[in-house]
């Protein structure tokens, strides 16, 4: 993964993931998360909270004392398909998304501009597409460790996908 101007990453900045775990270590604020919200943007994440951040240009580097801001942020995302994970006929899949300080984003998949859908679609099969991968946010642990058994079982509730429908009856209940 290549990050350019993204967040705390103003200048390029390529990290490999190989098979495996992948451990990232560093000082607070040293950009640890941010890596993860780049992974989660390049692969199509449209909330802005999800993204730790205020709007969705915040992950647009924002200028340090010594930098100024950027006007755009990349990130680009290269897949090894050699097992065929993904449903495209290529070994090498590379995923990128620009956004420019004035709005939308864009999306390429190997170089050919195209939509957001199309990209979440070629990763809808591949088990990491979205709502296929999970992200652990810090401190959530923590929040499911100390809550309340109402509240244990309204996580037990949300993954089962429960929820909703509980919520539903109890707006016709109040009705
Ligand atoms: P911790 O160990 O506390 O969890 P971390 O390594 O996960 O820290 P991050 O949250 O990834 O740290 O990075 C936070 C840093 O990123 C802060 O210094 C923040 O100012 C910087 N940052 C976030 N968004 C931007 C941006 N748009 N432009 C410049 N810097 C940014
Ligand atoms: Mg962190």
């Amino acid at each position: 993964m290549t990050l350019r101007g993204f967040k705390s990453f103003a200048s390029a900045t390529t990290m490999n993931f190989e098979p495996g775990i992948t451990c990232i270590v560093g000082p607070n604020g040293s950009g640890k998360s941010n890596v993860v919200d780049a992974l989660a943007w390049v692969m199509g994440e449209q909330g802005a909270k999800s993204l730790r951040g205020g709007k969705m240009e915040d992950v647009i580097f924002a200028g340090t004392s010594g930098r100024a801001p950027l006007g755009r942020a990349e990130v680009v995302l290269t897949i090894d398909n050699t097992d065929g994970a993904l449903p495209i006929e290529y070994a090498e899949v590379t995923i990128s998304r620009t956004m420019f300080r004035n709005g939308g984003s864009d999306y390429q998949i190997n170089g050919q501009n195209c939509r957001l859908l199309d990209v979440q679609e070629l990763l809808s099969d591949s088990g990491i597409g979205r709502e296929m991968h999970v992200i652990v946010g810090q401190g959530q642990l923590d929040s499911i460790l100390r809550a309340t058994p109402e509240g244990r079982r309204g996580f037990v509730e949300e993954a089962a996908g429960v929820l909703k429908h509980r919520k539903r009856k109890e707006k016709a209940i109040r009705k």
